[in-house]
C-alpha cells in the first residue's frame, strides 16, 4: 500500500515523501481513511507505531477544506499528557502541514503564559496542549472552542494515570457536542473505555500491536546485581561496550539526578530529564542527547514517555518499573522502525516481584547475564513463568512525576516503592565467580530463555 491511495492531498503527500516514508504503517492505513471520512476513532496503538501521523495527516486533510480559524478560536484540539509529547506532536503538525496555509500552536505548563496567549489571539487551526495549561488559558479567555471541529486525546491512558480525568471532563464540557473525536491509548483498558463511552459516537475501533512489542526486535537481557553496585556496573557496561547513546530509566527523580551525577563523576557525559526540571532544562537535555553531545540521558517514565529519538540503540532499566506495562513502553524507545536495539535491566534481588510481573506480561523469561566482578551477593531467584498469564486489562496506576509541571498533590497517586526491606531469598556469597580481568565478561543464564506461551 502507498500513501497516495489514502485520500490525502498533494501538499500533504509531498510533506510525507520528504520525511522519507515509503508506505503507511498499519495504524496509518486504518486510521487515515476513517478520520478523513469524519468518523470517531478509538485506537489502541503505542508510541512507535506511527500513530502521530496516523491522526495528524487526515486531520490536516480535513482542515484544508474548511474556513480558517480566527479570533482565539481553535479548530482542532490535541490533548497530550506531557510537555514533551505536546512539543513532539506540535512539531509533527508543523512538519506534515508545512505546505498548507494553516496555523498551529503548542501550549503547556512550566513556561510563561503570555507568549502563548499572544499566539492564540488570532486563532489557530491546530492547538496541541497539556490539560492544566489549557484550562488556565481558557479561564483567561485566551482560547475559545465555538468552532472546534476535532478533539484528539493522545495517550489517553497515560492522562488517566496522571490524574487528568477531571481536567479532561472539564475541557470537554467547553467543546461543541457536534465534533469528531479521536482517542489514542496504548491499550483498551476498562478505564479508557469508561472515558470513551461519553466522548465518542459510534467509533471505528482500531488496534495494532507495536512493531517493537518487545520480543521481536529488541534484544533484552538482565544483569542480576546488588542494588548498591548498579551505578558502577552501568558505568562499566557503557565503557566496556562502547555504548554511545543510552536512555536510562530510574524510578525516581532524585534517583535520576543522582545517577547522572555519578556517571559524570565516572567521566561519562550524562544528563537527567524529569518533572522537577524546568522546561528549558528538559528541552536542552533532550536536544543535547539527540545531537550526541550528551551520551547518557537518565529519565523517569513519564518524562520519557513518547520521546521520539530516532534509532536509539540502547535502553537501560536502572530500576525496574512497578507497572509492568511501563517496561514495554521503556524498551519501545529502542529498535524503532525496524532497527535492532538492546534493552538491559539491572535487577537487584528486591526487584524480583517486578521482574516476575514483567516476564508474565511479555510471556517470556528474559535472558540473564551476570557480569564478572558484579556477581550479586543477594541472589536473584530463578524466573519461572507462572501458568497464569499476567492480567492485561486491569492497569495499575503508575508513579506520577508531574511532568506537566502544573499538577500537585491530588494527582500524585502512585505506588509506594516496594520491597526495599524485604528479606532476600537465596542469599549466598558468589565471590567464587569473579575473575581478575575486570572486563565485562558475561555469563549466560542459568535459567531457560523462553518458555512456551502460558495458557
Ligand atoms: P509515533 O508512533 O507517532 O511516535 O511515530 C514513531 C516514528 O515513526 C516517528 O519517528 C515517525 O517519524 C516515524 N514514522 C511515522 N510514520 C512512518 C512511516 N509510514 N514510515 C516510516 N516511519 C514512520
Amino acid at each position: 500500500m502507498t500513501f497516495d491511495t489514502l485520500g490525502l492531498s498533494d501538499p500533504i503527500l509531498k510533506a510525507v515523501t520528504e520525511q522519507g516514508y515509503d508506505a503507511p504503517s498499519p495504524i496509518q492505513a486504518k486510521a487515515i481513511p476513517a478520520v478523513i471520512s469524519g468518523k470517531d476513532v478509538m485506537a489502541a496503538a503505542r508510541t512507535g507505531t506511527g500513530k502521530t501521523a496516523g491522526f495528524t495527516l487526515p486531520i490536516l486533510q480535513r482542515l484544508s477544506g474548511g474556513e480558517r480559524a480566527h479570533g482565539t478560536q481553535v479548530r482542532v484540539l490535541i490533548l497530550t499528557p506531557t510537555r514533551e509529547l505536546a512539543a513532539q506532536v506540535g512539531s509533527s503538525v508543523a512538519t506534515y502541514g508545512k505546505n498548507l496555509p494553516l496555523r498551529s500552536a503548542v501550549v503547556f505548563g512550566g513556561v510563561k503564559i503570555n507568549p502563548q496567549m499572544m499566539k492564540l489571539r488570532k486563532g489557530v487551526d491546530v492547538l496541541v496542549a497539556t490539560p492544566g495549561r489549557l484550562l488556565d488559558l481558557y479561564g483567561q479567555n485566551a482560547v475559545r472552542f465555538k468552532h472546534l471541529e476535532i478533539l484528539v486525546l493522545d495517550e489517553a491512558d497515560r492522562m488517566l494515570d496522571m490524574g487528568f480525568i477531571h481536567d479532561i471532563r472539564k475541557i470537554v464540557s467547553h467543546l461543541p457536542a457536534k465534533r469528531q473525536t479521536l482517542m489514542f491509548s496504548a491499550t483498551f483498558s476498562d478505564e479508557f473505555r469508561r472515558l470513551a463511552r461519553g466522548l465518542v459516537n459510534n467509533p471505528v475501533e482500531i488496534s495494532v500491536s507495536a512493531p517493537n512489542t518487545t520480543v521481536e526486535t529488541v534484544e533484552q537481557w538482565i544483569c542480576p546485581v546488588d542494588k548498591k553496585r548498579k551505578s558502577a556496573l552501568l558505568a562499566q557496561l557503557i565503557h566496556d561496550n562502547g555504548w554511545e547513546q543510552v536512555l536510562v530509566f530510574t524510578k525516581t527523580k532524585h534517583g535520576a539526578n543522582r545517577l547522572a551525577r555519578q556517571l559524570e563523576k565516572a567521566g561519562i557525559q550524562a544528563d537527567a530529564i524529569h518533572g522537577n526540571k524546568s522546561q528549558g532544562a528538559r528541552t536542552r537535555a533532550l536536544a543535547g542527547f539527540k545531537k550526541g553531545a550528551t551520551r547518557i540521558l537518565v529519565a523517569t517514565d513519564i518524562a520519557a514517555r513518547g520521546l521520539d529519538i530516532d534509532q536509539l540503540p540502547h535502553v537501560v532499566n536502572f530500576d525496574l518499573p512497578h507497572v509492568p506495562e511501563d517496561y514495554v513502553h521503556r524498551i519501545g524507545r529502542t529498535a524503532r522502525a525496524g532497527a535492532s536495539g538492546e534493552a538491559v535491566s539491572l535487577v537487584s534481588a528486591d526487584e524480583f516481584k517486578q521482574l516476575r510481573d514483567i516476564e508474565r506480561l511479555i510471556n517470556q523469561v528474559i535472558d540473564r547475564r551476570v557480569i564478572d566482578d558484579f556477581e550479586p551477593v543477594h541472589d536473584l531467584p530463578e524466573s519461572i513463568l507462572a501458568s497464569r498469564p499476567a492480567r492485561h486489562n486491569k492497569q495499575k496506576r503508575s508513579r506520577t512525576d508531574h511532568s506537566d509541571g502544573q499538577r500537585s498533590g491530588e494527582n500524585a497517586r502512585g505506588h509506594k516503592p516496594s520491597g526495599k526491606n524485604k528479606k532476600h531469598r537465596g542469599d549466598r556469597n558468589r565471590s567464587n565467580n569473579t575473575t581478575s580481568s575486570g572486563q565485562s565478561k558475561t555469563r549466560r543464564p542459568r535459567n531457560r530463555n523462553r518458555v512456551a506461551k502460558a495458557s
